[in-house]
């Protein structure tokens, strides 16, 4: 009995308010009913608010848009260009990323492309043209937009790359490193996986600066 009581772990009491995120983002918090931090966005926000790489071990279902999101579009600038920049392996997380950070930033006035192959290229560049600041995207079209040349000053200052493991196993490895290359030389890049396969260890050791954090 006493043993099992001490294996139970004890709940956080970390609440939104104490992790440093801007008013209005907090807001958007609030607004979305969410009450508290999960796990991977109470050990990722200050993390990420602090400017610094970081690999997040978690799953869809854990609040892992949330702990890269509200951090990301707190640090905004809002210098008119593309500052936050995701990779994702599908049109359809792509979709369901995208929602998330507009709602999450929409008291910010921010504008989110989603950016997937498939569907016109004019529109999705017309829409980054207009001012968007947030583009969340597939490895492909996007590894397209930016060979052809489509975008003038593209210098996102934070790349991250969602459900890393599966985007190496469908085969992006060498797209992901294109579009690293072809962006910021001082960016910031996280990196959230399900699984830390070998693949994914490599791009971390590759590409992350040193002082990663790892959940
Ligand atoms: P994700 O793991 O990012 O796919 O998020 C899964 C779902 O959890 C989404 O519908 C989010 O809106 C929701 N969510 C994220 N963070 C929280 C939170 N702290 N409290 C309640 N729901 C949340």
């Amino acid at each position: 009995m006493q043993e099992n009581a001490q294996e139970v772990k004890e709940e956080s009491t970390v609440t939104f308010d104490d992790l440093g995120l801007n008013r209005d983002v907090l807001n958007a918090v609030k607004a979305a009913g969410f009450i508290k931090p999960s796990p991977i966005q109470e050990q990722a926000i200050p993390v990420v608010l602090a400017g610094r790489d970081m690999v997040g071990q978690a799953h869809t279902g854990t609040g892992k848009t949330a702990a890269f999101g509200l951090p990301a579009l707190s640090n905004m600038k809002r210098n008119n260009g593309v500052e936050i920049l995701v990779i994702t392996p599908t049109r359809e997380l792509a979709t369901q990323v995208s929602d998330e950070l507009f709602k999450y930033g929409r008291n910010l006035g921010v504008r989110t492309v989603t950016v997937y192959g498939g569907s016109s290229y004019k529109r999705q560049l017309d829409l980054i043209g207009r001012g968007a600041s947030v583009v969340v995207a597939t490895p492909g079209r996007m590894l397209d937009i930016l060979k052809k040349g489509m975008l003038n000053d593209f210098a996102p200052s934070m790349v991250v790359l969602d459900e890393a493991d599966e985007m190496l196993s469908m085969g992006f490895k060498e797209d992901l490193e294109t579009i690293i290359h072809a962006t910021s030389k001082k960016k910031q890049i996280l990196l959230f996986s399900a699984t830390m396969t070998p693949k994914v260890v490599a791009v971390t050791k590759k590409y992350m600066r040193i002082g990663i954090d790892c959940f």
